[in-house]
């Protein structure tokens, strides 16, 4: 069976190259088994095909060494928090089985990202119910130990960043490996950005949230639940 230590789940394939994915390479260095769950296949996209969005993919996850990834099929632009939609992931959480799960912040502009949070988290409950069975799996109930909100998107102070100062160009380079929608083009040029802009401001937020945490690159999360700490000598970043 295979299996992560860590999960994340977003809306769109390239969500959590923008958001985690220098995380995901840090934890893989730890150690740590990382996976991603992409919840659509990208259909509606302005440039490119679901076809050249998979592929890419593919390349995006082997930069972040995630040992796997997956692509559930609900609707790219119409992620809806249902039963069914939660069934289907926790079908994929019982199969996988991670104890930590990223889901994106639960508040933003776009749609399938914010429903992606509460999606998230009511997928994880369900999974850990032992009386809910879900068609074409065996896998026994499983609910991740912790939810952790990657907040890049949102305009929120997070609860801690983790320093990806070793890993920002690895995790920039999973994100333009996205060509159809990142590389310097005609089509859609009005929506898109190029390529040394998309440099730029992926470093730029990088660097805003490593200044937050007394590092040079970060990424940032929230987390609901309070910080438990055992000693007060070891706790990082710098007050004054
Ligand atoms: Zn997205």
């Amino acid at each position: 069976m295979a299996s992560v230590d860590i999960l994340a789940i977003a809306a769109h394939r390239d969500d959590v190259e923008q958001t985690c994915g220098g995380t995901l390479l840090v934890m893989n260095a730890r150690g740590w088994r990382t996976g991603i769950l992409d919840l659509t296949r990208g259909e509606s996209g302005t440039r490119g095909t679901a076809a050249d969005r998979e592929r890419e993919a593919n390349e995006a996850a082997r930069i972040l060494k995630v040992g796997h990834r997956e692509a559930l099929d609900l609707p790219d632009g119409n992620v809806q928090n249902t039963y069914e939609n939660r069934l289907k992931i926790a079908g994929v959480l019982r199969r996988l089985r991670p104890r930590v799960v990223i889901l994106p912040y639960w508040q933003g502009r776009h749609p399938d990202h914010y429903t992606t949070a509460t999606l998230g988290y009511e997928a994880c409950f369900v999974s850990g119910l032992a009386k809910v069975e879900i068609p074409g799996e065996q896998n026994p109930p499983h609910r991740p130990f912790k939810i952790l909100y990657a907040s890049l998107y949102a305009d929120v102070r997070p609860t801690f960043v983790v320093d990806i100062t070793a890993y920002a160009e690895e995790r920039l380079q999973s994100l333009l490996a996205y060509r159809s929608q990142y590389a310097s083009q005609a089509e859609g040029g009005k929506l898109f950005v190029p390529e040394e802009e998309i440099r730029e401001r992926t470093l730029a937020e990088a660097r805003h949230y490593g200044l937050l945490g007394g590092v040079k690159y970060a990424e940032p999360f929230v987390q609901k639940e309070v910080g438990l700490v055992e000693d007060l000598m070891l706790v990082p970043v710098q007050s004054i």
